[in-house]
C-alpha cells in the first residue's frame, strides 16, 4: 500500500475543489488522488479526469454519467453516478481524507458515510457542522475519527491551538470582512443587485458563500461552526469585521493572551494544511508584506442591518433541529436570489420566517434532520411563492 495520504475530493470542480487539485498537484509525492466528485459540470469533471487520473470519478447527475463513461474509456478510471454511489466512494479503503467541497445539505450523508468508514475528514462544507453539529461531532467521537476544518477562519483557530491543547479556550474572534456591503444600511440594502452581491471584496468563491458572505449568514454559519468544531459556549464565540481579511481569526486564553493567525487571503493555505496535518509543506504562494498593509483595522459588525448574524446565534441556543430550518431556508433563499426570484433583504426575512415557522426537535436523530430540512425547503418555496 502507497505510503502517500489517499484523498477523496467531493465537489472537485468548484471553488474549493479545483483549489484543493493544484495543492495535489504541487505535492505529488506526498498525496495521492483517488477520487474526484461533481454535481452537475460533466465537461469539467472529465478534464480533471484526465489531466490528474484519480482511481474513480463520480457524477451526481444520471443524465451526464454516459457522457462521463464515454470520454474517460479505456482510460481505466472506475466512473459512478448518484446520491448512492457518492457514500460508497468515500468507503474505499485507499482513501485516507475526505475533502467535502461540495456546497450545502448535500454534504451531509457521504460526510456520514464517510466517518463511519473512519476517514479523516477535511471539511469545507460547513453546512454540515451547521445542520447537523451535535449528531456528527458524537458520531466522529465514536468512531475516533478527526475533522479538520478547511473554512480559513477554523484553520485559523486550529492552527492557533496547536501545542495548547491542554489550555481551556476563553473565547475566539472569528474575522469578517464585511463583505460587499460593509457599511450600508437597511435602505441601501433594498435596491442592490445580484451583481454588486457577487462581487467579494477578497475572496473568489463559489455563488452560494458568495451570498452569503454579503448578507452575513456565511458568519452566522461559520459561528455554529465553531461552536461545533471546538465545543465552544455560545458566548466564547465574537465575530470582529476585518475588512483586510489579513487576520485569519483569533483565539484568547485564559491568562488573556491571543494567538492570531495571518497571511495573504488564499484557500490553497487552509485547504493544504487540512490535508497535511501536522505537516506544513513548503509553497510558492505569495508573502505577505507588512508595507502593502500600513493599517489593519477592526469594527463591530452591524447586526441590526445585518440580522442573519443574530439568527444564527438564536438558533445555535436553541440546538436540536433549528439551525437545520435556518440552513434550508437559506439555501431555498439564496437559489431564488440567485435567480432573481426575491430581492436581497428577502433573503434574511425569509430566513427568520421559517425558523418561526419551523418545530424544533432536541436531541435529533439522522431522520430527524432530514424530515426538519424537508420541512424548511417546502415552507421557503411556499412563503416565496406568495
Ligand atoms: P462551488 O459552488 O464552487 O462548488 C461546489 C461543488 O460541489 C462543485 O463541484 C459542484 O459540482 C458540487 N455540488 C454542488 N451541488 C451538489 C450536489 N447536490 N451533489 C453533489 N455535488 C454537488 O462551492 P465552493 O465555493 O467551492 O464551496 C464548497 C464548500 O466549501 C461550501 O460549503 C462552502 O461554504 C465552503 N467554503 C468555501 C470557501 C471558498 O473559498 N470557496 C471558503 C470556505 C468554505
Ligand atoms: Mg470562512
Amino acid at each position: 500500500m502507497s505510503t502517500k495520504t489517499g484523498i477523496a475530493i467531493l465537489g472537485s470542480t468548484g471553488s474549493i475543489g479545483t483549489q484543493a487539485l493544484e495543492v495535489i498537484e504541487s505535492h505529488p509525492n506526498y498525496f495521492d488522488l483517488q477520487v474526484i466528485t461533481a454535481g452537475k459540470n460533466a465537461d469539467l469533471l472529465i478534464e480533471q479526469a484526465k489531466k490528474y487520473h484519480p482511481n474513480s470519478v463520480l457524477i451526481s447527475d444520471e443524465k451526464s454519467y454516459q457522457k462521463v463513461k464515454d470520454a474517460l474509456w479505456g482510460e481505466h478510471i472506475h466512473v459512478y453516478c448518484g446520491e448512492e454511489a457518492l457514500c460508497q466512494v468515500v468507503e474505499s479503503k485507499e482513501v485516507h481524507t475526505v475533502l467535502t467541497a461540495l456546497v450545502g445539505y448535500a454534504g451531509l450523508k457521504p460526510t456520514i458515510h464517510a466517518i463511519d468508514a473512519g476517514k479523516t475528514i477535511a471539511l469545507a462544507n460547513k453546512e454540515t457542522l451547521v445542520v447537523a453539529g451535535e449528531f456528527i461531532t458524537k458520531l466522529a467521537k465514536e468512531k475516533g475519527v478527526n475533522i479538520y476544518p478547511v473554512d480559513s477562519e477554523h484553520s485559523a483557530i486550529f492552527q492557533c491551538l496547536v501545542g495548547e491543547f491542554h489550555n481551556p479556550i476563553e473565547k475566539i474572534y472569528l474575522t469578517a470582512s464585511g463583505g460587499p456591503f460593509r457599511g450600508f444600511s437597511v435602505a441601501d440594502l433594498k435596491n442592490v443587485t445580484l451583481e454588486q452581491a457577487l462581487k467579494h471584496p477578497n475572496w473568489s468563491m463559489g455563488a452560494k458563500i458568495t451570498i452569503d458572505s454579503a448578507s452575513l449568514m456565511n458568519k452566522g454559519l461559520e459561528v455554529i461552526e465553531a461552536k461545533w468544531l471546538f465545543n465552544l459556549k455560545p458566548e466564547q464565540i465574537d465575530v470582529i469585521v476585518h475588512p483586510q481579511s489579513i487576520v485569519h481569526s483569533l483565539i484568547q486564553f485564559q491568562d488573556g493572551s491571543m494567538k492570531a493567525q495571518m497571511g495573504l487571503p488564499d484557500m490553497k493555505l487552509p485547504i493544504q494544511y487540512a490535508l497535511s496535518y501536522p505537516n506544513r509543506l513548503p509553497t510558492n504562494f505569495p508573502r505577505f508584506n507588512f508595507l502593502d498593509y500600513p493599517q489593519l483595522t477592526f469594527e463591530a459588525p452591524d447586526r441590526k442591518v445585518f440580522k442573519n448574524l443574530d439568527l444564527a446565534y438564536r438558533v445555535m441556543d436553541e440546538l436540536g433541529t433549528s439551525a437545520c430550518a435556518l440552513n434550508a431556508a437559506n439555501e431555498i433563499a439564496v437559489e431564488a436570489f440567485l435567480n432573481e426570484k426575491i430581492s436581497f433583504l428577502e433573503i434574511g426575512q425569509l430566513n427568520e420566517s421559517v425558523v418561526n415557522a419551523s418545530k424544533n426537535i432536541l436531541n435529533p436523530t439522522y431522520t430527524d434532520y432530514v424530515s426538519s430540512d424537508k420541512k424548511a425547503r417546502e415552507k421557503a418555496v411556499e412563503l416565496i411563492g406568495k
